[in-house]
């Protein structure tokens, strides 16, 4: 085996987490496709067994689990089941370090309890129709008004949109300077924060992504998160890890998508034999497998070098890039073996199909993911 041995305790809690999975979330899988939202009281369930945030230090209710392959046994089990809408790691391990590394120590009081046991969900709203890839053209702005800040401006595409009762906000806060942005904590409640219908979308079925609007609402002091003009620069300190777990997301969705198409050439009849008696079965599947094997070196080799605390921006995007594009290469190749079947939306594989598109978009898309690999290979050009 080629990966690095996770530790006796990771392979109890991915057995724990596993049967968590198949208990809460898998005989609920074509239902919550219909509804477009998972019941918000799974996030309680996990929570209340240990399962949200568990990077946490114990003093805010949580298990001081630093070691992210925690998150990526996580990551990897939610690809199993193939119920890819439970955003969990978003939640835990994607939003909820912005109040831990730059909340102060009452935000870390008020908040992190809530979110260990699932009371508080979070949503991240960076994005708005027009500013995506190019976050620093967002219209979504902040007025300071003596003890609070006056919130205007909508976001878009937000997941755990309908689930999420705290939202970090990206917004600028100073009509002098286009790149001071701060980061602003909205709880549900309060006056002049709404949120649209679920988005219809191609894949991601069951994940709750919807727009929020924000109309005067007057955020107070107490909850923004660190310097209001330096909300760009967390953003990008955290947006490593972000692409990380995207990376790891993808190349756990390969390894679903392979398995379950290993199990279907075997038995699918064909010709006086089985699919996989073909030679171009036999190559294909071949040649998927070197290259599932070579990007979960990388980025096996990233997850140790993050728990080193060296993950370079470039190279999480490296993964990223790698992996979203083979999931890509993975899941139309699966698919075609499936023939007709793959096609019809019961079958796992033509979900997995719908779902892969997205991430060559989302967490940065793979251009951007280029610019920043390429700004670590020609420093001076930029
Ligand atoms: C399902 C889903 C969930 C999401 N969840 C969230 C969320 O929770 N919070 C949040 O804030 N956002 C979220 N997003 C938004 C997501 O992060 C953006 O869609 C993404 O950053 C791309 O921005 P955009 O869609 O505006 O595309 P654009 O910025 O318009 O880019 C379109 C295309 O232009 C090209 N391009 C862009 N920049 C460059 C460049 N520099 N060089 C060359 N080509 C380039 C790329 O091909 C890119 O795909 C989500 C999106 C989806 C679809």
């Amino acid at each position: 085996m080629l990966r690095p041995p996770f530790t006796e305790e990771q392979e109890m809690f991915r057995d724990a987490y596993r049967k968590f999975l198949e208990a809460e979330l898998i005989p609920h899988r074509d239902e919550w496709w219909g509804t477009g939202v998972i019941p918000k009281e799974i996030f309680k369930k996990a929570g209340e067994q240990g399962f949200l945030a568990v990077w946490v230090d114990e003093i805010y209710g949580g298990l001081g689990l630093k070691d992210f392959r925690f998150e990526q046994i996580m990551i990897e089990e939610i690809a199993r089941s193939q119920e890819t809408g439970f955003m969990s790691p978003l939640h835990s391990r994607l939003i909820a370090p912005y109040i831990a590394d730059f909340g102060s120590l009452e935000q870390k009081q008020r908040f992190l309890p809530g979110v260990v046991s699932g009371d508080i969900l979070l949503m991240i709203a960076m994005s708005e129709p027009n500013a995506g890839s190019d976050l620093a053209s967002m219209k979504t702005r902040a007025l300071e008004r003596g003890d609070h800040w006056l919130l205007n401006g909508s976001k878009t595409w937000i997941s755990n949109g309908i689930n999420g009762n705290l939202a970090i906000v990206a917004a600028k806060t100073d009509p002098q300077n286009q790149r001071a942005i701060g980061l602003f904590l909205v709880e549900e409640g309060m006056q002049g924060f709404s949120r649209g219908k679920p988005l219809k979308k191609m894949g991601l079925m069951s994940q709750d992504t919807v727009e929020l609007f924000f109309s005067d609402v007057k955020v107070p002091k107490e909850n923004v998160l660190g310097n209001p003009a330096r909300g760009f620069h967390y953003m990008m300190k955290n947006l490593a890890e972000e692409r990380l777990i995207c990376a790891c997301q993808c190349i756990a969705a390969c390894q679903t998508a392979f398995d379950l198409t290993v199990e279907y050439v075997k038995q699918r009849k064909m010709f006086g034999g089985v699919l996989s008696d073909m030679q171009n079965t036999r190559f294909s599947m071949a040649g998927l497998r070197a290259k599932i094997d070579s990007a979960q070196c990388f980025v096996d080799r990233c997850v140790e070098v993050h728990n080193a605390g060296g993950l370079t921006s470039a190279k999480a995007a490296g993964a990223k890039l790698v992996c979203s594009e083979l999931q890509a290469e993975v899941v139309d190749t699966c698919l075609q073996f499936f023939g007709g079947t793959g096609y019809m939306d019961e079958y796992p594989i033509s979900r997995m199909y719908r779902d892969a598109r997205v991430t060559r978009i989302y967490a940065g898309a793979s251009e951007i993911m280029k610019e920043l690999i390429s700004r670590e290979i020609f420093p001076r050009q930029r």
